[in-house]
């Protein structure tokens, strides 16, 4: 049995994964399921699944939590502190799907007893990826991507030599408004942002497809994790969702990655590494499909990509900024704060706070100096959307 570990376990990433966890529960050992609000949830699929331990990340919640589990002998904790004490528990695989930055601080604790960490949490690869890779070299510990078009450019990339690697092309939906006349895009509603054309995700990252914020952290996330230049990365708009990312090696072949736009496969994919097992994801029949449409990004439509090549060649600590930012910018818009375009003015006036400070690109990527440059960014942030309304 394989002792897992799922943080995040309440969202729908986690839920996926302990879709395919609960078809064969005979081959897991489900040592913590992690969660935030949805105790409910949380206790249902410990409960289901006999986890040892379950976790909010709430500290509040603590009584309502173990009153749920009150008749199992699942033992129950609350707080960021215990969550990141769930982390320390040894396991065999783990899933990082808490969203937000508040993702980093386990993902390094589990690294540190040289698990597999699937890495859903994109956010600790653009806040810290240095840190993250160092830490899992130095416990050989392995992070499998599990953001689908990082996972698609890992299996692309299986055999082959990153010295013949000219060029990364990561596919974009387009997001909620790819249809939207771009001077209609100020008055985008709270609800408007929150549908995806294609995919089916937690609040967050769907308005951050509808803005291109996500497609910016996958830039910054796939030049960290494949620790490729900037300059060979490219973002392409697909409508369809279907093909993932595509690598383009030195003799002029593309590597196209093909697939349902279903977060099965890639969780699938890093759970069951480095073999391939059946998974219940829909079969692709490119005959009824017809045709796959390809477009460049509009850069006056999506801003947060020209702010993420820009932290791309900053470096350093400017990721952990543009993270935070954005965290701050989005809760300001889902709060009616401040306006669907205002989210990227405030990441890049306080881009341009900080990098004026200085330190941003000379700063060590500690955990401390991670963490105290998302304090800040977060402070700045509010500075700046307040300034706005
Ligand atoms: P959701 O919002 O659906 O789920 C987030 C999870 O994190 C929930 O379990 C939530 O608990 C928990 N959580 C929220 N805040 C905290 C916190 N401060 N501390 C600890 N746990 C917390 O997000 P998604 O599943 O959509 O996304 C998870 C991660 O995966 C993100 O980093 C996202 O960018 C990435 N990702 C998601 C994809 C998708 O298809 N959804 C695709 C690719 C990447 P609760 O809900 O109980 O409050
Ligand atoms: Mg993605």
């Amino acid at each position: 049995m394989r002792r897992i570990t799922v943080f995040g376990a309440t969202g729908s990433i986690g839920q996926s994964a302990l879709d395919l966890v609960a078809r064969d529960p005979d081959a897991y050992d489900v040592v913590a399921l992690t969660g935030g609000r949805n105790i409910t949830q949380l206790a249902h699929d410990a409960r289901r699944l006999n986890a040892d331990l379950a976790v909010t990340c709430y500290e509040e919640l603590y009584y309502e939590l173990k009153g749920l589990l009150a008749d199992t002998d699942v033992e129950v904790a609350a707080g960021p502190q215990a969550i990141a004490e769930a982390a320390a528990r040894p396991v065999d695989w783990a899933l990082s799907a808490i969203v937000g930055a508040a993702g980093l601080v386990p993902g390094l604790a589990a690294l540190a007893h040289g698990t597999t960490l699937a890495l859903a949490n994109k956010e600790s690869l653009v806040t810290a990826g240095p840190l993250l890779l160092e830490r899992a070299k130095t416990h050989g510990a392995t992070i499998l991507p599990v953001d689908s078009e990082h996972s698609a450019v890992f299996q692309a990339l299986v055999g082959e030599d990153m010295a013949a690697v000219e060029r990364v092309i990561i596919t974009a939906s387009g997001g909620a408004f790819r249809d939207w006349p771009v001077a209609k895009l100020a008055t985008a509603t709270l609800a408007e942002a929150s549908s995806h054309p294609n995919w089916d995700m937690g609040q967050r990252i769907t308005i951050d497809s509808a803005s291109m914020f996500n497609k910016g952290m996958e830039l910054i996330e796939t030049k960290e994790f494949f620790g490729v230049d900037p300059e060979m990365i490219e973002v392409l708009v697909h409508r369809e969702s279907l093909i993932h990312a595509m690598v383009g090696f030195n003799d002029g072949a593309l590597m196209a990655h093909v697939g349902p736009p279903d977060m099965r496969h890639a969780i699938g994919y890093a759970l069951h590494w480095p073999d391939r097992r059946h998974l219940p994801v829909e079969r692709l029949d490119l005959a009824r499909i017809g045709q796959l449409t390809f477009e460049a990004p509009d850069h006056a439509r999506y801003p947060a990509l020209a702010i993420a090549q820009r932290v791309m060649q900053m470096g350093g600590l400017s990721g952990a900024v543009f993270n935070a930012a954005k965290e701050r910018a989005l809760d300001g818009f889902i709060a009616g704060q401040i306006g669907f375009l205002d989210m990227s003015r405030v990441v890049e006036v306080t881009l341009d706070k900080m990098s004026a400070t200085g330190g941003l690109q000379s700063g060590a990527i500690t955990l401390d100096n991670v963490l105290e440059t998302d304090r800040l960014a977060r402070v700045y942030a509010t500075e700046a959307f307040n300034q706005l309304g």
